[in-house]
């Protein structure tokens, strides 16, 4: 394949990419993610069971059912990199190694938990 080529195939995803997105989200009261996280991909994504789909069923609407995401994350091979990316970016929307956004931010609240009684912790004697 011709670099033109490549590249227009890129373009095209690109533009389906964000035509599903666009078309996901505009039922949704949410604020729209950034371009930035919708068209920039880390390396590992390149593994990831969901580039192959659809993008849709991983900003279902408020209220709605995440099982068609979920189903998909679970044949991934790259579910600890995603999740560790989403944990990292609070700011994402949409379902990423089969978390909600509500799952990701409890998530985050009990590692600051358990970060906060790690420091509290006394620390061990050695007494022998
Ligand atoms: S865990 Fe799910 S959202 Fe994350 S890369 Fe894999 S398929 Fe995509």
């Amino acid at each position: 394949m011709s670099k033109s080529q490549t590249m227009s195939n890129r373009l095209l995803e690109t533009w389906e990419l964000e035509a599903e997105v666009t078309a996901a989200l505009m039922s949704s009261s949410e604020p729209l993610p950034g371009l930035q996280d919708l068209l920039v991909r880390p390396a590992w994504h390149s593994g990831a069971a969901c580039r192959s789909t659809g993008v849709a069923k991983f900003f279902p609407p408020e209220g709605g059912s995440l099982s068609a995401a979920r189903s998909v994350c679970e044949s991934c091979v790259v579910t600890e990199e995603c999740l560790s990316y989403a944990l990292s970016r609070p700011s994402l929307k949409g379902v990423w190694a089969g978390t909600s956004e509500r799952r990701r931010q409890a998530l985050r609240k009990r590692s600051l938990a358990v970060a906060l009684d790690i420091n509290k912790a006394p620390a061990a004697s050695c007494s022998g």
